[in-house]
């Protein structure tokens, strides 16, 4: 064992300092400072070097993680970075965002009694380090191929897949419907956990690496599914959900009440530099307001800390189980509360008051009953305990379903899921269209960056070995 290595005994647990609260309630800067060099180095000395790292095992890309730790502990940093990107196409991004307490660090077994090593903190210091010192350096195929691959969706599922295929040197180009790459990555979570320049430099790497963007365009709309079969060897769509789950009741359509990610892609435009006249018009702008935020999971988190740093007068989130059954991660949880944020746990809404504008949210208590099928416990209303809680922006929080793909590319053929995700072959990631393929969200449900990641790299071996095949029959049997 290496000499640098279990210093978990003497070696308490750190994580990187957070910034003043007062600060970060004012701006939308990371909270979140970077390690220094020898405090990366003495984290990741504390790890045990597992023979079995379940750490490694609930990472979804399965990252070398005790590996990268040892090089980080002897300084040797830039075999740290290669070693971590080999299995990771974003890692300072999954650093900062992934639910780590669910995932590596929740399962890091260091000896009962001690703090998890803290590993995405290490990852994300892995990578910056490697962009400061110029390490990171854009893709050179060994050998260009003729075959061109159309991917659509340039969330981190598109952009993943697109680095793995033009890795082995096919011509890449990615079509979306927004104005700038990185799908959720820039318009969905805000500054505070992912600043946007860390997005664009990926962005900017993949340009440098050849692969092509053609942004401002909605396939569907701007070009046919079927045009972009003819025109690539094999497409892979990476669209991701977004249609809002809606809320019921009296007074839902009052004005006032908005869509999560209306709310938070005008406040990242914002934050961009653009001019977002909903913004402007005090529509989607928490400022001076007293917001209500229904729902318990990331977005909702990222919607009621957004207000706070608007200038909100109050803010609330009303979620219908408690805090030990809330999906949100704990630590944006903790986050929020140290912000000024008041959860109000087992509360769920039953109608909006006000006249044209939203005043109010009638709420009624909830209390947990027994669990249901999924083992998730059941809730049902308290008798007598309505009250109506005063609100002036009303946020709907309450997830995301795919939208209509078939009828939005105009191909019936395409076959959903009876949640309306893509149906895929599981081990060729083919949809029930021959070349065509999917990925990320679209394919899973609603999830994380590090899946549509891990997704986005599988499909493009599948893609790989079906262009392959392909090429390699006969003329006549094509
Ligand atoms: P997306 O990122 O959604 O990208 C899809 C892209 O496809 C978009 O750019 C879209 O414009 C484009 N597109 C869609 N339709 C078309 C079309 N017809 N033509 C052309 N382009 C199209 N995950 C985490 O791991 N950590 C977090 O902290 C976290 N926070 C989140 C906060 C919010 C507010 C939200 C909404 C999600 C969050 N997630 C988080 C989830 C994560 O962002 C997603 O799971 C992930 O981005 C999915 O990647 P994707 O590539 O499948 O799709
Ligand atoms: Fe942990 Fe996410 Fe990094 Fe995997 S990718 S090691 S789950 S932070
Ligand atoms: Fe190190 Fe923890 Fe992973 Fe074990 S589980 S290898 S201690 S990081």
């Amino acid at each position: 064992m290496a000499e640098h290595m279990l210093r978990f005994v003497n070696v308490p647990q750190q994580t990187p300092d957070k910034r003043a609260v007062a600060e970060r309630r004012r701006d939308f800067g990371e909270i979140y400072r970077i390690f220094e060099e020898q405090d990366a180095a003495r984290q990741s000395s504390r790890c045990s070097q597992c023979g079995v790292p379940f750490c490694s095992i609930h990472c979804p890309l399965h990252n070398n993680i005790p590996d990268w730790l040892k090089l980080t502990a002897e300084g040797r940093l830039e075999e740290a970075y290669e070693v971590s990107s080999a299995t990771n196409n974003f890692p300072e991004i999954c650093g900062r965002i992934c639910p780590q307490d669910r995932l590596c660090e929740g399962n890091c077994v260091i000896e009962k009694g001690f703090e998890a090593v803290t590993i995405g903190a290490v990852e994300r210091y892995i990578t910056d380090t490697a962009f400061e010192r110029g390490w990171v350096k854009p893709i050179t195929p060994r050998r260009e191929l003729d075959a061109s691959i159309g991917i659509i969706g340039a969330g981190p599922g598109g952009m993943a897949a697109a680095e793995e295929l033009r890795r082995r040197g096919y011509q890449v180009t990615i079509y979306d419907r927004y104005d700038r790459a990185g799908g959720l990555m820039i318009y969905g979570i805000p500054n505070f956990k992912l600043e946007k320049d860390v997005v664009l430099r990926r962005q900017r790497l993949c340009e440098a690496s050849g692969i092509r963007f053609v942004l401002n365009c909605a396939v569907g709309t701007d070009v046919t599914l079927s045009e972009l079969r003819a025109r690539h060897a094999a497409v892979l769509i990476a669209t991701g959900v977004y249609k809002p789950r809606e809320i019921g009741g009296p007074g839902a359509g009052l004005a006032g009440i908005v869509p999560a990610l209306d709310y938070l892609i005008a406040s990242n435009r914002e934050n961009l530099g653009d001019h977002v006249p909903d913004f402007t018009s005090g529509r989607l702008n928490a400022a001076g307001k007293h917001v209500v935020v229904i729902g318990g999971g990331d977005t909702a988190m990222d919607c009621v800390r957004t207000a706070v740093r608007q200038g909100a007068k109050s803010v609330k989130c009303l979620y219908r189980r408690d805090r030990a059954n809330m999906p949100g991660s704990m630590r944006e949880v903790k986050n929020a509360e140290e912000e000024g944020v008041e959860f109000v746990w087992l509360t769920a809404p039953e109608a909006f008051t006000g006249d044209d504008a939203v005043i109010g949210v009638r709420v009624v208590r909830m209390r947990l009953g027994l669990p249901d099928a999924s083992g998730r416990q059941s809730v049902e209303p308290q008798e007598g305990s309505h009250h109506t809680v005063k609100a002036d922006l009303v946020i709907k929080a309450l997830g995301f379903d795919p939208e209509d793909l078939p009828a939005m590319f105009n191909e019936p053929a395409l076959a959903v899921t009876r949640w309306g995700t893509l149906r895929v072959n599981h081990r060729s990631f083919m949809t029930s269209l021959p070349g065509v393929f999917a990925a990320g969200d679209i394919v899973r449900g609603a999830s994380l960056v590090v899946w549509a990641i891990r997704d986005g790299r599988d499909a493009a071996k599948r893609v790989h070995e079906y262009v392959e095949q392909q090429q390699a029959l006969p003329a006549a049997a094509e």
